[in-house]
């Protein structure tokens, strides 16, 4: 029996707006003491009033927009009721039956059964706002304490379809959502740190099949991997039920032990009307119009949008261009940087040939975005990290890196002093063509000078002069290799091959 897996996600964002969803207290509390940025609001003490956070409402409507939801025009809170030590009310404020956004879908990369990758539309339920609980802290005495810096942080919660196919699936959804998050600026979006947090439902039926099976929830996933290596073992564990005869007939609720990489029964899960949902009276319903009209033209490109753009627009590969788009302000360094590179390039007609600019970048964008790609991704992030340099610091400006490629792209430089200058670059943070010249890292084009290395070069290798000559070509590139050490790799390769092969005939 060939059966498939249908999985959803559910996932909590924690903002970091200035203040909890519903009170003045500081929202920055995880990096302070236990119990410092609390009030009697989010400590639900009686007969205190909730009131609504206006900069969390804008960040759900802003996320509900880039993901294509409906937004509704009016919206409420209502309490959802459970008890736990971290729940001092006795209730979560939520959303229930009007959440701030319904539908939507958020695009993946996925590959299709010839492995091309292709682009998915993962379908998503809800989107709505509510308030976190509070934090439990298990002390080595055995006691267990309640830390309510955290009560009352603003949460965007997103509930997907099962429609997402595979563990690679979820987890690219996953780092999708986390990358919009951070353009929109809303959430540090770390999951390790609990920022992004995501439960996942996983049913398997046979193909074919249009029915849903009942699903198993898992919890405690803290990373991508997590969530990856969880769904893999759960597929593996309901196929045997399924093979066995015995699918799962109940909602079931899973933990994921991350130590012994098993997934453990944990409950099962009360239905939505164990909640006794109804609407929070102390807040009255809202309209939402007004924002989505204000938000119209100011929202940012999609992650993934901007991604496809780099490679169409900027010759960048795939791999390259999803480097230089996770972080919003490496993609904003990389498009300053190609737009200094391609004014450069249009006042140069004798090399970048004649044409509209259209044109001209046309015909070069393959080139530029080759050596633009390689030098971002791998020498200056690898010289990054190897100097534990972040972006924030970074004294390289855009325009200075769009020089330093014009630098290579004319043969100024080689590429071995080029990631010198590039180091020198970043410690001092002055132009590239200045460095240069300081250092003495540029190519030499002095004729005499690059006649006399040759006839060096000629006198010193008589026996693979005399191979040459008898036929051996690729000899050739031993003596240019000599040439550039004789120069001490000041010289343009290309230059010292026509002048030794100029010599030799
Ligand atoms: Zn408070
Ligand atoms: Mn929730």
């Amino acid at each position: 029996m060939q059966l498939e897996p249908l999985i959803g996600l559910e996932i909590h964002i924690q903002l970091k707006t200035k203040s909890k969803m519903f009170c003045a207290c500081n929202n920055a509390g995880e990096n302070l003491p236990p119990n410092t940025t609390i009030c009697p609001v989010c400590t639900g003490q009686p007969g205190t009033l909730p009131v609504p956070n206006d900069e969390a409402i804008l960040a759900a409507v802003k996320t509900a927009r880039l993901l294509n939801g409906r937004i509704n025009p009016t919206t409420k809170f209502d309490r959802k009721h459970y008890f736990y030590p971290d729940l001092p009310k006795g209730y979560q404020i939520s959303q229930y039956d009007l959440p701030i956004a319904e539908g939507g879908f958020l695009e993946i990369e996925t590959l299709d059964e010839n492995h091309q990758a292709i682009l998915k539309k993962i379908q998503l339920i809800r989107l709505h706002l509510e308030e976190d609980a509070a934090k439990n802290i298990h002390g080595q005495d055995g006691s267990t304490y309640v830390d309510f810096n955290r009560a009352g942080t603003p949460l965007i919660e997103i509930v997907t379809e099962p429609s997402i196919a595979t563990p690679a699936e979820a987890k690219n959804f996953l780092q999708e959502l986390q990358v919009l998050a951070r353009y929109l600026d809303i959430s540090h979006a770390e999951m390790e740190k609990g920022h992004l947090r995501c439960d996942v439902n996983i049913s398997l039926r046979p193909v074919g099949d249009k029915k849903l099976y009942s699903k198993t929830e898992i919890k405690n996933l803290n990373s991508f991997k997590a969530v990856e290596r969880a769904l893999e073992y759960e597929i593996k564990r309901q196929t045997k039920l399924w093979e066995e005869g015995n699918p799962p007939k109940i909602l079931a609720t899973r933990g994921w032990d991350d130590t012994k990489q098993i997934t453990e029964e944990q409950r099962v899960k009360e239905e939505a009307q164990d909640y006794r949902y109804f609407p929070e009276p102390d807040i009255p319903s809202f309209a939402l119009t007004k924002i989505v009209e204000k938000i119209k033209n100011l929202l940012p490109e999609l992650p993934i949008t901007r991604r496809y753009r780099f490679v169409n627009e900027f010759g960048l590969s795939l791999a390259d261009a999803k480097i230089l788009t996770v972080d919003p302000r490496w993609a904003q360094f990389t498009e300053e940087a190609f737009s200094e590179c391609w004014e450069w390039l249009v006042s140069m007609p004798e090399l970048a040939g004649e044409g509209t600019e259209d044109e001209i970048i046309k015909k070069n964008a393959a080139k530029v975005g080759r050596l633009v790609g390689g030098w971002l991704t791998s020498k200056l992030t690898g010289l990054m990290a190897e100097n534990k340099i972040d972006i924030r610091i970074l004294k390289i400006t855009p325009e200075n890196f769009a020089e330093f490629i014009s630098l290579i792209y004319t043969n100024k430089i080689n590429s071995a002093n080029a990631l010198l200058l590039l180091r020198e670059m970043m410690q001092a943070g002055e132009d590239p063509s200045q460095i240069m010249e300081e250092k003495k890292l540029g190519q030499v084009d002095d004729p005499d000078m690059i006649n006399r290395a040759a006839e060096e070069v000629i006198r010193m290798n008589p026996d693979q002069v005399a191979q040459y000559k008898s036929g051996k070509i690729p000899i050739l590139q031993f003596l240019i290799g000599k040439m550039m050490k004789e120069t001490e790799g000041k010289i343009d390769p290309q230059v010292a091959k026509k002048i030794l092969e100029k010599k030799l005939t």
